[in-house]
């Protein structure tokens, strides 16, 4: 399998995933046009299409990249992604292009309720929901739910690739950094993600043991919240740290 993380919009990716012969998947295709031009220079042919959630940074180019290929549109069951031709659902084992690819659908409520992730072949396209060293907002779900669904995450095998949604790592990392001072791993990873960008290139995929030794929403049992949160419940934590996160303004450099 060959994974190809192609830049959309301002900071969005939209993953590409491609066997030996060619065929070949996109996730959350926020815009059409990278993907075609992706398309055409790899030679692949685009057999189906998967939506992690319903914003519009994720799902904006799915129905003319359906259009154009054939390719069926799969998403979670929500009337705000109206372009679905398949429904997935939470535990579903999803079989794509006549089982040359298999996906398990796990649901990951918090950065909305429908959103869901996808984990097969050893990759997690998991759209907003963890971030490389970081997590989503939190749009419409609780921050219990949020804690569920990343700990649902946190069980896969630590050498699953990480592929999110957005390239926002170095400022998750200044993030990271302010409240994990002391992280040897965290200061490494900033610094392969910071050679990275500095080429031009993309930070991700990272893996699940990198988010468990450096993401500090996968480290709030751990790590110092800060204030009457350092008390209180893991979700409380939880809760506390995402308040934090909203509030954090950092200059990237
Ligand atoms: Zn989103
Ligand atoms: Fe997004």
């Amino acid at each position: 399998m060959i994974l190809l993380a192609v830049p959309a919009l301002s900071d969005n990716y939209v993953w590409l995933l491609a066997d030996e012969v060619g065929n070949a998947v996109a996730v959350d295709p926020g815009q059409a046009a990278p993907v075609h031009a992706a398309l055409a220079r790899t030679g692949w042919r685009l057999r189906a299409i998967l939506l992690t959630h319903h914003h519009a940074d994720h799902i904006g180019g799915a129905a003319e990249l359906a259009a154009t290929s054939g390719a069926a549109i799969h998403a979670p069951l929500d009337p705000r992604i109206a372009e679905a031709d398949i429904r997935v659902e939470a535990g579903q084992q999803l079989e794509l292009a006549d089982g040359l690819f298999r996906f398990e659908v796990i649901a990951t409520p918090g950065h909305t309720l429908s959103h869901v992730a996808y984990f097969g072949h050893e990759m997690l396209f998991c759209g907003d929901t963890l971030f490389s060293v970081g997590c989503g907002r939190l749009f419409e779900g609780t921050p219990q739910q949020m804690l569920e669904s990343l700990d649902r995450l946190a069980t896969l095998p630590a050498s699953t690739r990480i592929c999110c949604g957005h390239e926002y790592t170095l400022a998750n990392c200044a993030f990271a950094r302010s409240i994990d001072p002391h992280n040897t791993a965290l200061a490494q990873y900033e610094a392969r993600a910071r050679a990275l960008r500095a080429d031009g290139l993309p930070s991700l995929p990272s893996t699940l043991g990198d988010e468990l030794a450096c993401n500090p929403f996968l480290r709030v049992s751990v790590l110092p919240i800060g204030g009457a949160a350092d008390a209180g419940s893991r979700v409380e934590r939880f809760a506390q740290l995402r308040r934090h996160k909203d509030q954090f303004k950092a200059v990237v450099a």
